[in-house]
């Protein structure tokens, strides 16, 4: 996920944010989770705090589903680890395989490699597309487009496609092969008097702009989360994927779904492609694959990109790429055993029953002074502050007006996520109806506060 790039003076924990994730350091105050139980988590001082997050958008089935630490204990038991590498594989990582090809049905799959992480999906896209093409011997057919404000990982290649400024200053980012087109928001980017389906359309003739102006022949596929994440929750504006796919498709660019937040039941449906109604060739996934239990990343290839890859014709030799952990059989137990938790408990209509309270809930704070938007469907919502309700009017950023409504909800239980003036949550699946009133109640006596805040 975005290390966070607050730095505004804030004390305590918040001091460790400039330093970005995974760092850590003795001289702050970090916020120190010791324990989690459902949909909450509590510090190391017994603080019990609603947990709007799911961690980083990934512990779906709460903090403590027995049921998953079982399967991992069991596995640990039989065989902790052996690898996925050769003619030589587990069980667990065979079944998850076929497990995922069979959930998988807006477009047909035939083949899943399995990684550590979101990141290392999205690298691995990269080098099947590129040995694609080398395959078909089309070898300057090599750009990426992805899309401004776009999360796609942290490593160089993900880091590259992700779309935020903050990824790529002081690191040479992005890679050149990587292009960036719009950003699919309509509250901030589209024209006065412009509808949804005319901003779509717009976009969608920007990128075909943009891939003449580029050579056809140079471009090689399109990656695009179906909910924007971590660059601020953006569901995309009506027939916007379909106008999209119908470009990419008429230049022979594949079609990558980032599908590492949306899988699972997140939108209230199984995947983010089936709600948008989008047939990709690759998919990413990760989170909510293992409910976060166990690190686990997986890329879903079609077999029309497989036979070209493991086809005997080609002469590239085989596809070398794979992680020591590719398949750990303790994270693909655990993420059968999650799969198995959705199916069973129907979570996809569990949170399409949910969803509405949550949104609407939250979306009736929309009139606020303070509110710009409040956009989200099925669980994962944010909200971005601005004056006089204009994209174009943001607080000025001294003010730290997203930090100060993410503290007033810290202090009265509740974790958020804070990216500048924009707040973000993705509850877990399992989120009871009591505790959608607690975080709206939550939410409603922090927004007080920061509406006071921004009066003073
Ligand atoms: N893709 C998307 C859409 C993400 O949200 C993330 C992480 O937040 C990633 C990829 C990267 O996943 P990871 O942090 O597991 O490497």
């Amino acid at each position: 996920d975005i290390p966070s790039t607050d730095n505004r003076g804030f004390k305590g924990h918040d001091m460790l944010a400039p330093f970005t994730a995974g760092w850590q350091s003795t001289d702050v105050d970090p916020l120190i989770i010791e324990k989690s139980e459902g949909s909450y988590v509590y510090d190391i001082k017994g603080r019990k705090y609603l947990d709007t997050l799911a961690g980083l958008w990934c512990t779906a089935l709460g903090g403590n589903e027995p049921r998953l630490v079982d399967a991992a204990t069991k596995q640990l038991n039989t065989l902790p680890f052996y690898h996925s590498f050769w003619n030589r594989t587990t069980k667990p990582s065979l079944d998850l395989a076929k497990e995922l090809l069979d959930m998988f049905t807006a477009n047909k799959m035939a083949k899943a490699f399995f990684t550590n992480s979101g990141s290392e999906a999205n690298d691995t896209q990269v080098k099947l597309v590129w040995y694609y093409n080398n395959a078909l011997g089309r070898p300057n057919k090599k750009k990426f487009i992805a899309r401004a404000k776009a999360y796609h990982g942290s490593t160089l290649i993900s880091a590259s496609l992700t779309g935020l400024p903050a990824l790529h200053q002081k690191f040479d980012l992005p890679a050149p092969f990587v292009l960036h087109t719009d950003c699919p928001h309509y509250w901030r980017y589209h024209l006065p008097g412009e509808t949804e389906e005319e901003f779509s359309t717009r976009l969608a003739k920007n990128l075909e702009d943009l891939i003449l102006k580029e050579g056809p022949e140079t471009i090689a596929a399109f990656i695009a989360e179906p909910v924007m994440g971590a660059g601020g929750v953006i569901p995309p504006p009506a027939t916007y994927f379909d106008k999209i796919q119908a470009v990419v498709k008429k230049y022979d660019i594949l079609f990558i779904a980032d599908e590492v937040i949306c899988a699972f039941g997140r939108l209230g449906t199984m995947f983010g492609c089936d709600k948008y109604n989008i047939k990709p060739d690759l998919v990413s996934l990760a989170k909510a694959l293992s409910s976060a239990y166990m690190p686990i990343g997986a890329v879903l290839v079609s077999p029309e990109v497989s036979d070209v890859i493991y086809s005997q014709s080609n002469k590239l030799g085989s596809f070398s790429h794979g992680f020591t952990y590719s398949g750990h059989p303790v994270s693909c137990a655990v993420a059968l055993e999650a799969l198995k938790i959705y199916k069973e408990r129907n979570m996809v209509e569990k949170v399409s029953r949910i969803s509405p309270k949550f949104q609407e809930g939250l979306k009736a704070f929309s009139d606020s002074p303070i509110v710009g938007e409040i956009r989200g469907t099925g669980l994962i919502l944010a909200t971005e502050f601005a004056n006089n309700k204009s994209p174009n009017d943001p607080f000025p950023p001294e003010w730290g007006i997203g930090t100060y409504f993410g503290a007033q909800c810290e202090k009265n239980g509740m974790l958020v996520r804070v990216a500048g003036d924009t707040i973000m949550m993705s509850p877990p699946f399992i989120v009871t109806p009591e505790e959608v009133d607690e975080l709206i109640s939550i939410y409603g006596k922090a927004l007080k506060e920061t509406e006071k805040r921004v009066e003073e």
